[in-house]
């Protein structure tokens, strides 16, 4: 119980100074980029290097500045299934885009938990980034969600995508570790350190060339029965 309360400590300690950080480097970059977009190089192959380059770093410290946030949390009672379809709402234009459908199967009933309503969301968008980054020649990606055992849910995320070779499922949520050219490498590890906080479970299943299957639990809230 010691070795995990310090392990808690330990990463919102990190999570502030990475916030502070990244608030710092956030104006030079902003600085950095409107001169750059102002003096171009004549070589285009520089200016897009340099770009995306700094869109790396962009990336990176919005990611930081989040992880800075779960400071001030408050919990509330919300419905799974209304975050659930509000993500996915969110998300659903960009998916066509890229022929990607989203299929819900929302069991029966309401799945009420204990939650940073906006935290969940952020788990939700990660993973679904993830599964639709993931997914360059379209696709389903199925989001199901139904009880589990007892007084828990599973939300689970299937997608038809490359797949994570299986040596690499025990690093997920390693901060800074992606296979991506433009990845950062800290979208599952902000989905991890959420999950924890609101006492949940996250697993991986994959199959290169078939897909992923990523296993989210959480504990619900228990009715209370009015007498
Ligand atoms: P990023 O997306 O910035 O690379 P993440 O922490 O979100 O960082 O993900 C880490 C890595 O896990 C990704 O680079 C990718 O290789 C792998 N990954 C995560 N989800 C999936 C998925 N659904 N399908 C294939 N690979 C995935
Ligand atoms: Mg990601």
């Amino acid at each position: 119980a010691e070795e995990f309360l310090l392990q808690s400590e330990k990463l919102s300690i990190v999570g502030e100074l990475a916030a502070g950080v990244a608030h710092e480097i956030r104006n030079p970059l902003t600085t950095i980029k409107g001169f750059l977009q102002l003096y171009r190089s004549d070589n285009r192959q520089i200016n897009e290097l340099l770009l995306s380059e700094l869109e790396r770093i962009e990336n990176i410290t919005t990611e930081m500045l989040s992880l800075g946030k779960p400071q001030a949390i408050q919990m509330n009672t919300a419905d799974l299934k209304d975050i659930l379809e509000n993500t996915v709402e969110l998300l659903t234009p960009q998916a066509n885009m890229n022929g990607i459908q989203f299929i819900l199967v929302l069991a029966e009933g309401d799945f009420l938990i204990s939650c940073e309503k906006n935290q969940i969301k952020q788990v939700f968008l990660n993973i679904l980034k993830n599964a639709m980054e993931a997914m360059d020649k379209g696709g389903d990606i199925e989001i199901s969600l139904k009880n589990n055992k007892d007084g828990e849910c599973m939300v689970s995320f299937q997608d038809q995508g490359c797949g994570i070779p299986e040596e690499f499922l025990p690093r997920l949520g390693e901060p800074f570790y992606t296979l991506k050219e433009k990845g950062t490498g800290l979208g599952l590890m902000i989905c991890h350190k959420i999950i924890k906080q609101h006492h949940g479970s996250i697993i991986y299943k994959s199959k290169i060339g078939e897909g992923t299957l990523i296993e989210i639990t959480l504990p619900l809230l228990r009715k209370k029965t009015i007498k």
